[in-house]
């Protein structure tokens, strides 16, 4: 169950763009490239995933390069990303449904003209997409008006007081997506992961200089 109102949801986006910055949306990555980095992500940082992406893409310059390669290949390259071994037949595998998809061509480019529950359910289908995934390629390659929970965004909205603390990061996402207004989905997405980078971090959470603390359950029941 979500337990915030819409006024608080508009408050808190506002505090943190005045801290952050007024994103307007812009391309973030072509839709394949977004969903490999996406999954390349998973269980690890954004400094390994980066460098796993730079040298598939070195390696295979072509995802057309890619799909025909052998699965050990696959899994040399992305090797700085971890868990290459279970990533690279992910990856290998999304590749074929895709162009399988689409008589061989390897494009998302269809989705554009889908409605966001049917281009998430699509997406969904694809080995190894989680709701963040593809909530993530639609948002970022598209423009599509959804809310992607990450970590952060899952921390913070917990100790904010939104989310019951037993719910699944999976059930966020669609609870979340349903209460954060389109209009600013992409905006709170991006400056609450910047918050969760700088100031309600994992351990430690800067509540004395965050902008949120009287709006915050997690801050006021520090100070009973
Ligand atoms: S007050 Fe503390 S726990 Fe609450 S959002 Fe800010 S940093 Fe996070």
């Amino acid at each position: 169950m979500v337990k915030v109102d819409v006024e608080t949801i508009y408050e808190v986006d506002k505090l943190l763009a005045q801290t952050y910055g007024d994103r307007r949306w812009r391309k973030h990555a072509e839709p394949i490239d977004e969903l490999v980095a996406t999954v390349l992500s998973q269980h690890t940082n954004d400094v390994n995933r980066d460098k796993a992406f730079k040298q598939l893409k070195r390696r295979f310059p072509s995802w057309e390069q890619v799909l025909n390669a052998p699965v050990r290949s696959i899994a040399a390259a992305i090797k700085p990303a971890g868990l290459s071994n279970q990533k690279a037949p992910r990856i290998k595998a999304m590749l074929q449904e895709i162009a399988e998809a689409n008589g061989g061509k390897l494009s998302l480019d269809f989705l554009a003209d889908m409605p966001v529950p049917e281009a998430m359910e699509w997406l969904r289908k694809l080995p190894g997409v989680g709701p963040k995934t593809a909530a993530c390629v639609l948002l970022f390659s598209f423009g599509k008006p959804i809310f992607p929970v990450d970590t952060h965004i899952y921390r913070i909205s917990k100790r904010l007081g939104w989310l019951d603390e037993k719910v699944s990061e999976a059930k966020a996402n669609e609870l979340l997506d349903k209460v954060v207004p389109n209009e600013i989905k992409y905006r709170l997405h991006l400056n609450m992961i910047a918050h969760g980078r700088k100031v309600c971090k994992p351990q430690n959470p800067r509540c004395d200089e965050c902008a949120l603390k009287h709006l915050c359950n997690y801050a006021l029941k520090r100070q009973r």
